[in-house]
């Protein structure tokens, strides 16, 4: 149990460093939209092109871009099929699942499962491979990277990234649209999977 107390004040110190973190952000996003504010229309126009060119430059990514911005529902990229949302879903990208407390929605018109951040903090395997291998060094644990440790390690990563700490005793249910979008990246080869287990 002492390896869980040393992971706890771990992740609190981590935690109070990921706020001040996000107020830093907040100024800085103050000084970007007032520079922005200053410039042309045209030169807004050519950096915008620019900027969408480091991403993946198509025309879909700026319309995602936008939707996120304004949190509406993004069109449908050619070929992606229609699901039908159960009631309590607002993206859109939620079903049903096993247990009701699992039937939680993210909560936005432009789902939490299509951002980049997402993305990047909670499929990219080599953040995830980073992520178990920081908690395999808190607990003194070895090291395991098959897909069901790879999961788990996106609704760590997840719980960090939304609530800016983990703990034991306060688990958080990751959105089901979320918890969807790495099953099918990290799929299981037999297609079982562990719902959630309230602490
Ligand atoms: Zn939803
Ligand atoms: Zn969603």
């Amino acid at each position: 149990q002492a390896g869980d107390a040393n992971s706890n004040q771990t992740v609190q110190n981590r935690s109070d460093g990921f706020i001040l973190m996000e107020e830093e952000l907040e100024i800085a996003e103050r000084k970007i939209r007032a520079f922005l504010d200053s410039l042309s229309r045209e030169d807004l126009m050519e950096m915008l092109i620019v900027a969408n060119n480091h991403g993946n430059g198509s025309l879909q990514a700026l319309k995602d871009n936008l939707a996120e911005a304004k949190d509406e529902t993004p069109e449908p990229e050619p070929g992606e099929p229609v699901i039908l949302a159960p009631s309590w879903c607002k993206c859109g990208k939620c079903k049903e699942m096993p247990t009701l407390i699992e039937n939680k929605c993210c909560m936005h018109k432009h789902c939490v499962s299509k951002l980049t951040k997402f993305n990047k903090y909670c499929l990219d395997e080599d953040l995830l491979v980073l992520n178990i291998k920081a908690r395999c060094d808190v607990r003194a644990d070895v090291w395991n990277f098959e897909t069901r440790e790879l999961r788990k390690a996106a609704y760590r990563q997840f719980t960090l990234w939304k609530y800016g700490r983990l703990g034991k005793n306060n688990r958080r249910v990751v959105p089901s649209c979320c918890v969807l979008k790495v099953r099918s990246e990290f799929p299981s080869p037999n297609g079982i999977y562990l719902g959630y287990k309230p602490n």
